[in-house]
């Protein structure tokens, strides 16, 4: 028996679990948020307190001390890196060369990887005896084929300037279609909707990634929380040269989306109870949202042809049966039949939801990123071991 814990760091937050393995027990779970604020903030179940965290080093030796991690016999660590490039097609251990390549990616994610790389960082400082793992968002989408990976644009900003499409949420696709495959006892195939405040769609045709709507950025693809998702690059252009570079990444990557077309909020928890109240803006900002995934939903299904399903998750995909029936209610004429009273009835854990007659299956499969990065690491650090 062996504990490992698993650190997902964001740039003001840092999210850890600790899990017993091979078995897969969740021990405990805390979080940091507001790191680099006074007032950040540690919370555990039910405990919430206001600790000084500067930054991530602080914050995570917070957590150590909370749980235990003598005691708790960690001997690995998983750390979710959102960005692996064309090198990283899987969990890897951290070593000083891993961590410099790392390092040199961030100009790919300017706003994630620092953050990944602080929690690496502070991690192997403070537990310096365990195996540190990178499992990266990019990995799973690596398996794309070129047509699919490349923008139209000159060659040479693909060769010189790795300028392509990597996608993202890749842990949370590849988790949710090995548990389709597990159901259907053969690989799946199908689309999997990640629908958190980053939203991603992606096309898997026996079990391994062929599409996928984010991009050389997560801001590629369908709208968002706070990201637009898809735009003519000409808008882009315009909106630079009135506003400058930094002002134009602000207003698309978090004044866009819900947000933007709403002016209300991002969560759809809040938009849902607006528009039911009459709001136009709400409304319309649903519809876009719902309208731009049966447009993804619609394109996968004409390159993987013959699918297994449709899986939907995150915390929109596994909460929402208003915005599940906005997306799949119009697929009937593709042989997709979603089940409006198992739609109804499925809040936050897996379920199947399309009716006897649909040549497709519909599932809602909770996603659990942290789990498989767990599970990744464990395997890994088993390898290793045996040399
Ligand atoms: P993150 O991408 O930050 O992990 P989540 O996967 O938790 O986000 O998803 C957050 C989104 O899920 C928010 O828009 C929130 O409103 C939505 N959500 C959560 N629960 C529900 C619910 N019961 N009904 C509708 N939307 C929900």
């Amino acid at each position: 028996m062996m504990s490992i814990l698993v650190f997902n760091c964001g740039s003001s937050s840092v999210k850890t679990r600790l899990f017993e393995m091979p078995s897969q027990r969740l021990i405990a779970s805390c979080q940091v948020e507001k790191i680099g604020q006074n007032d950040a903030l540690f919370s555990a179940g039910d405990t919430k307190r206001v600790i000084s965290a500067p930054d991530h080093t602080t914050a995570i030796a917070a957590i150590c001390d909370h749980l235990d991690i003598e005691s708790n016999n960690v001997q690995a660590v998983g750390h979710r890196v959102v960005q692996g490039g064309e090198q990283f097609i899987e969990a890897t251990q951290i070593t000083p060369d891993v961590e410099r390549e790392i390092e040199a990616l961030k100009t790919f994610a300017p706003l994630h990887t620092p953050a990944n790389l602080a929690g690496i960082r502070a991690g192997l400082s403070l537990i310096p005896n365990a195996t540190h793992v990178a499992v990266f968002d990019t990995a799973f989408h690596q398996t794309m084929p070129e047509h699919a990976y490349r923008y139209a644009i000159p060659s040479v900003y693909y060769t010189r300037d790795h300028i392509r499409r990597y996608g993202f949420h890749g842990t949370s696709h590849r988790w949710v279609s090995e548990r389709a495959t597990e159901i259907l006892g053969h690989p799946f195939t199908g689309v999997t909707c990640h629908l958190g405040n980053g939203c991603s769609i992606t096309a898997i045709k026996e079990g391994r990634s062929i599409d996928t709507s984010m991009g050389f950025t997560p801001l590629e693809g369908v709208a968002m929380g706070t990201r637009s998702g898809d735009i003519d690059p000409a808008i882009v252009l315009l909106l630079a040269r009135e506003l400058g570079i930094d002002e134009t990444d602000r207003l698309l990557n978090r004044d866009s989306g819900l947000l933007g077309l709403s002016e209300k909020s991002n969560d759809v928890r809040s938009l849902l109870e607006h528009a039911r109240a009459g709001d136009l803006k709400c409304q319309l900002a649903l519809k876009v949202f719902a309208y731009r995934i049966q447009k993804y939903i619609g394109a996968y299904l004409a390159i993987l042809g013959r699918i297994d399903g449709i899986v939907m998750t995150g915390g929109i995909g596994e909460n929402s049966p208003v915005i599940r029936e906005a997306i799949l209610k119009d697929l009937e004429s593709l042989g997709i039949c979603l089940d409006p009273g198992l739609n109804a009835q499925c809040l936050g854990r897996e379920m199947c939801l399309s009716s006897a007659s649909s040549a497709a299956q519909i599932f809602v499969i909770p996603t659990d990123e942290e789990r498989l990065i767990a599970s990744d690491t464990y395997r890994l650090t088993r390898a290793l071991a045996k040399g």
